[in-house]
């Protein structure tokens, strides 16, 4: 153990880990932010005991679950560590739909609510109201140093103020997992689970206060919460809370803040590599310590590209929400192993068939663990263990190579997303009769979702249609990319439908067979998608990200359709609108909108248009 873990490791709850780190690493910079002064420990924690003693008065304290609705960003990172070290924290996507969070909110238990003043947050604000939750207002100052927050004043506090102090067993953090029923599965941390998880990042990375990360991870899944949070603020070290993913920014924060390491997902790190010249110019001469990949496999080409771009150690990781480090390949001078996730870390890991039996060395089977605040299962003869439903062997030396998945969940880049959850959706739609998604092989993003869908007796199904119907319901990124209406589904022997068979049903026609686009706007579409993708041809019907399209493609191409025809489509809206004639079609009724808007003003007097001008101005200033 290195010795800042060491001194670490009399910590038994978040709440002392991070007052620990506050008393040790008083004047030094805890939370930064691009353009913005940085947080002290110091006031990191004061800004925790403010806010925690603030919820407690109003009678929430670990007990109760608070759920955290606000924009990623540095002040989400303070009230999240201000809430967990207090009270039980349930950070919610801000993403997330009215539905999702009404499923979310009961799952978890949600028992109030905190956003900040001057965010809308009103799929979060609108469920809690439903439910009559109290909801805390936090106060942003983007002129204050990064994190800083202001509480609104208390009010009435309501009931008993909640009890002072957390215990080891106590739940500190409610995270949601994609289940496999398609419910949102709720996975506990406690606060034993979570400092045993930053022990092990700071053991596993040798992670010390001179060490400084950015973090483009969601705060609402253990890689933003506990691997680019915990773990590097338990050790004194930096971390600059972005706004999220922006390719635009990225290496220009890495030229000014100069971070020791990085953790992104493969899908990320393969934009760097098609950015390698910007990376280049901008990032110049500086060195990672290492740069960490998880979530998802990273393909050993891509490892390998990435270190020659970047000339860090590409340090492949396996975690889970329930656990997290479980296997890190060895920082050099150890041999790390492309294609393997390493050695296990901090947890006790096995591998049993499924009879229970342990399996020999070199042959697949679950893989299984044992881990601080973990609750296992009785397996054979063999003691309590954690199940993770993901598959693996070892090699001959020891690393462990992640095989499959015994789970159904869609990997969409390291997003996992329940296929029950889309079907349960779909079928919510009138015109469908029977729904399956399923992944489908994409080839940045690993897998993206897809469905077939059989419709009604007597109804008909448009895919646009029903893509604008699930974006009332589910997250963007758990829309299907591509719908299918099949006139049956292909079933197996005892009648149930054969997702495995699915993603045949989807291959791309052979060239020939390809729909040709019609008409000018759908040539001058078809050519977009396919400079964008790097394919010859695309057909009308082909769908954007089927053909292998990804978010930052989709930017791409809206960008390249605004200047091609002057039309601003909306950033989701390849999420509606994925093949050509789709777009086509949406270009042209945009532009009949425009042709109307213009006939109407054309009709008005002069004095009417100054005095719409005028409206516009007032509204505008
Ligand atoms: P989540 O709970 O969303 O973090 O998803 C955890 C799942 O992601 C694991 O159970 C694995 O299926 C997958 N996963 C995480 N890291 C890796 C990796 N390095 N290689 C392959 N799959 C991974």
């Amino acid at each position: 153990m290195n010795v800042d873990a060491d001194r670490e490791a009399d910590a038994d709850t978040v709440t002392s880990l991070i007052a620990n780190a506050a008393k040790r690493y008083t004047a030094a910079p805890a939370i930064l932010a691009p353009g913005r002064s940085a947080l002290s420990y110091a006031d990191l924690w004061q800004q925790c005991l403010a806010i925690g003693t603030e919820l407690r008065a109003r009678g929430h304290g670990p007990r109760t679950r608070v759920g955290l609705a606000m924009p990623a960003g540095p002040e989400m990172a303070t009230a999240y560590l201000a809430v967990v070290t207090h009270a039980c924290c349930v950070p919610l996507n801000p993403g997330a739909q009215v539905a999702e969070l009404r499923r979310w909110f009961d799952a978890a238990g949600v028992t109030c609510l905190l956003v900040a003043q001057d965010d809308a947050a009103g799929a979060a604000r609108q469920v809690a109201a439903e439910r009559g939750l109290p909801i805390i207002e936090v106060v942003r100052d983007r002129r204050a140093p990064a994190g800083w927050l202001q509480l609104t004043p208390a009010g009435e506090p309501v009931g008993e103020p909640a009890a002072v102090g957390c215990a080891p067993s106590d739940v500190a953090l409610v995270i949601q997992t994609s289940g496999t029923t398609g419910q949102p599965k709720v996975v506990e941390l406690t606060h034993e689970g979570m400092v045993s998880s930053a022990l092990s990042m700071i053991e596993a990375y040798q992670l010390t206060a001179r060490d400084c990360t950015i973090n483009v991870r969601p705060m609402y899944h253990v890689a933003g919460l506990i691997v680019n949070t915990l773990g590097p603020l338990a050790c004194g070290g930096r971390v600059v809370y972005a706004p999220g993913f922006d390719g635009d920014s990225l290496f220009d924060w890495i030229a000014e803040f100069r971070p020791t390491w990085f953790s992104g997902v493969t899908t990320m790190y393969q934009w760097w590599l098609a950015h390698e010249q910007d990376y280049r110019r901008k990032t110049g001469d500086h060195r990672f310590r290492f740069l960490r990949a998880g979530s998802a496999a990273m393909p050993p080409a891509t490892m390998r590209r990435l270190e020659e771009l970047t000339g860090a150690p590409v340090i492949e990781a396996y975690g889970m929400s329930e656990r997290t480090p479980i296997a890190v390949n060895p920082l050099p001078p150890g041999k790390r192993k492309p294609g393997t996730v390493g050695h296990a870390t901090g947890v006790a890991l096995a591998l049993f068939d499924a009879d229970g039996r342990a399996v020999a060395n070199g042959d697949i089977g679950e893989i299984t663990i044992q881990a601080p605040g973990v609750r296992g299962e009785p397996i054979g003869e063999h003691g309590l263990w954690f199940r993770t439903g993901d598959c693996g062997r070892f090699d001959q030396d020891g690393y462990l190579l992640i095989t499959g998945r015994l789970k159904e969940l869609i990997n969409r880049g390291g997003q996992k997303i329940a296929p029950r959850e889309v079907e349960d959706q779909l079928l919510e739609h009138p015109a469908v009769a029977q729904a399956v998604a399923f992944a489908l092989p994409h080839p940045t993003l690993g897998e993206d979702v897809a469905a077939a869908v059989v419709a009604q007796a007597g109804a008909a199904i448009d895919p646009a249609e029903l893509r604008r119907f699930l974006l009332d319901r589910l997250a963007p990124y758990k829309v299907p990319a591509f719908i299918r209406v099949v006139a049956t589904m292909p079933l197996g022997p005892t009648g149930k439908i054969l997702r495995s068979s699915m993603a045949a049903l989807c291959a791309r026609p052979a060239d020939g067979a390809i729909d040709a686009p019609r008409g000018e706007t759908e040539s001058r579409v078809a050519a977009i998608f396919a400079e964008v993708l790097g394919c010859e041809r695309v057909g009308r019907h082909e769908s954007f990200f089927a053909l292998g399209g990804d978010s930052i493609g989709g930017a791409r191409v809206l960008s390249r359709l605004m200047q091609a025809f002057g039309v601003e489509l909306p950033a989701n809206e390849l999420f509606v609108y994925p093949s050509v004639a789709d777009v086509a079609q949406e270009i042209a009724a945009r532009a009949l909108q425009a042709e109307d808007v213009t006939r109407e003003i054309d009709a008005l007097s002069d004095d009417e248009v100054a005095a719409l001008l005028e409206h516009e101005d007032t509204r505008l200033s």
